[in-house]
């Protein structure tokens, strides 16, 4: 019988690792190389002078999506949860507005409306209920056939189930803008911010995204938040540890320098000079990194999602005893859509009036995140990106880091301004770790770089190269490139079918 085909993953990123679970399971020889030490990309928790900070994403939804590349690997749900050993985030979010008022979002959709009325009262509570149930409608017609799909051509966009879900969604009238979707179903401006913040995780205002983005909103809040004991970095570890047990390679400190091609095939990727043969290949880096791979020039400039400076530092346990604050607080600053203009502008410049997330991984999980008497705290300004303000972030990010805290110290987190900062990252340092536009958060989702508009996650001029991750389709952020592993997985095998059948392959998950 044949060898199975190999396929390299470049990047143990979450979008890395769930394709390659996918394709070892499906019988595939899979090699992944990973530049970093560990696994997770930004989803990771660092030891920083002894104590653990989750220094990439911290919000986490809809674990099952890690949970399916797993289960192709052989493991039952029950054994992914159990590795990963979620806790319920609850609230999910604490949110803390200008006018001194707070809502404590609960973990559970069902009782957001009564948190609501509890905190704003019964008339600004009217609706929520009917938006929450909206949220789920834009979802349900949204995700199957807009998010978790591979098209093909011109046929997949105008097919009947793309036609059908294209009318369910102008029925629910998400053609027009998010804000002004949101306010039919509640006028209070406290709770449509709630329900409408998200679309920064795209890269695009509240104010200027469609009200398609409303799905984020329920991908987020509507399906409540959890995190995994030990860490965020738990979940990529999760998921190398099971791809190692299933006989994967993945190298660590391994950079990809070049995507050998010949004649519209890629051959092989070169790592520390020596080049590792391939059948297919997978990049997980940002779309301007794998056309260097290529030796090709990006023929489109993309336009980047606005950036961000993390501050991590250490409080003696008990400070945060007074603060109205959970694992994750957004405090809003009064100003609205003036700070989107300003960190999504051309140019951009820092917020002037601006809201924060504080992250405090100890709520959920004391063990990890304090030791010696003093808790982990971070906390995130969104920033423009280096395109928009080319700022020079390695002279004012200390002073800016410190007016952050100031502020936020008198806006009622008492001590905070006393942080014992260990580290920030900022724009500059974000670039300097290979991210275009100094920031994490990849291409924005504007009208013309979303769905199929999207860099493809297929190569022209190379039929076995494919993109995953935060640069191509659906986008930026864990639910999106926890897919977007599986849209390239699918890619792969629908490209190495014969091979798979001449090696009699079987899936894993079939043995
Ligand atoms: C501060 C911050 C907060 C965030 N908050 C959230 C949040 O709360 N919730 C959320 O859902 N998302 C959040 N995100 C976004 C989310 O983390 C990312 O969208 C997602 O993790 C990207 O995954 P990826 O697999 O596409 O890329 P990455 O995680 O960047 O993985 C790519 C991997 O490829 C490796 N690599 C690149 N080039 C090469 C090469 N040439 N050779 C070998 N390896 C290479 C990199 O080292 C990296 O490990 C946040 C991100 C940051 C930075």
């Amino acid at each position: 019988m044949a060898a199975p085909p190999h396929v390299v993953v470049i990047g143990a990123g979450l979008s890395g690792l769930a394709a390659a679970a996918r394709l070892r399971g499906r019988g595939c020889a899979v090699t992944v190389v990973e530049a970093a030490d560990t696994p997770g990309g930004l989803v990771r928790t660092e030891t920083l002078d002894g104590h653990r900070f989750d220094t990439g994403a911290t919000i986490l939804t809809m674990p099952e999506l890690i949970v399916d590349p797993l289960t192709e690997l052989g493991l039952t749900p029950a054994e992914v949860l159990d590795r990963l050993a979620l806790r319920p985030v609850d609230p999910g979010y604490v949110m803390n507005y200008a006018d001194g008022s707070a809502l404590a979002l609960p973990h559970h959709a069902a009782d957001i409306p009564d948190a609501v009325a509890e905190a704003f009262g019964p008339r600004a509570a009217r609706g929520t209920d009917d938006l929450l149930r909206w949220l789920r409608q834009v979802y349900d017609a949204e995700f199957d056939v807009f998010i978790d799909r591979n098209y093909g051509g011109l046929r997949d966009l105008t097919g009947p189930e793309t036609r059908r879900a294209a009318t369910e969604l102008v029925k629910l009238r998400t053609l027009g803008g998010l804000t002004g979707a949101v306010a039919r179903f509640v006028d209070d401006e406290r709770v449509q911010r709630a329900f409408t913040f998200q679309a920064l995780y795209a890269g695009v205002p509240p104010h200027r995204a469609r009200a398609i983005y409303a799905i984020i909103a329920d991908m987020d809040i509507g399906r409540g938040l959890s995190a995994p004991v030990g860490g965020m970095g738990r979940v990529g570890a999760v998921m190398a540890d099971a791809l190692v047990d299933a006989d994967t390679a993945i190298a660590y400190g391994s950079r990809a320098t070049a995507i050998v091609h010949d004649g519209g095939r890629a051959t092989g990727v070169v790592v520390d000079g020596d080049t590792l043969p391939a059948d297919a290949v997978i990049a997980t880096a940002e779309r301007d990194t794998v056309a260097a791979l290529v030796g090709r020039r990006p023929r489109r400039k993309l336009r980047y999602s606005p950036s961000a400076l993390v501050v991590h530092g250490l409080l003696p346990v008990g400070v945060t005893d007074d603060w109205s604050a959970g694992h994750h607080t957004l405090d809003f600053g009064a100003a609205w859509s003036q700070t989107f203009a300003e960190i999504t502008g051309r140019p951009g410049a820092p917020m002037s009036d601006g809201s924060f997330l504080l992250t405090r991984s100890a709520v959920s999980d004391p063990d990890t995140f304090v030791a010696d008497g003093l808790e982990s705290v971070s906390v995130l300004a969104p920033t423009p990106n280096l395109d928009s303000a080319p700022l020079d972030w390695d002279a004012i990010a200390e002073p800016y880091a410190a007016e952050v805290l100031a502020t936020l110290a008198a806006r009622g987190y008492r001590g905070l301004d006393r942080l014992q900062v260990l580290r920030i990252d900022h724009p500059k340092s974000w670039q300097r770790s290979g991210l275009p536009a100094g920031t994490p958060f990849s291409a924005a989702h504007t009208a013309t770089q979303t769905g199929p508009l999207r860099t493809r996650n297929t190569w022209p001029g190379l039929d076995n190269l494919f993109l995953a991750g935060s640069a191509t389709v659906p986008g930026v952020g864990i639910p999106p490139v926890l897919v977007s592993g599986g849209l390239a997985a699918d890619r792969v095998t629908a490209r190495l079918a014969e091979a798979l059948a001449t090696a009699g392959s079987l899936p894993r998950s079939a043995r």
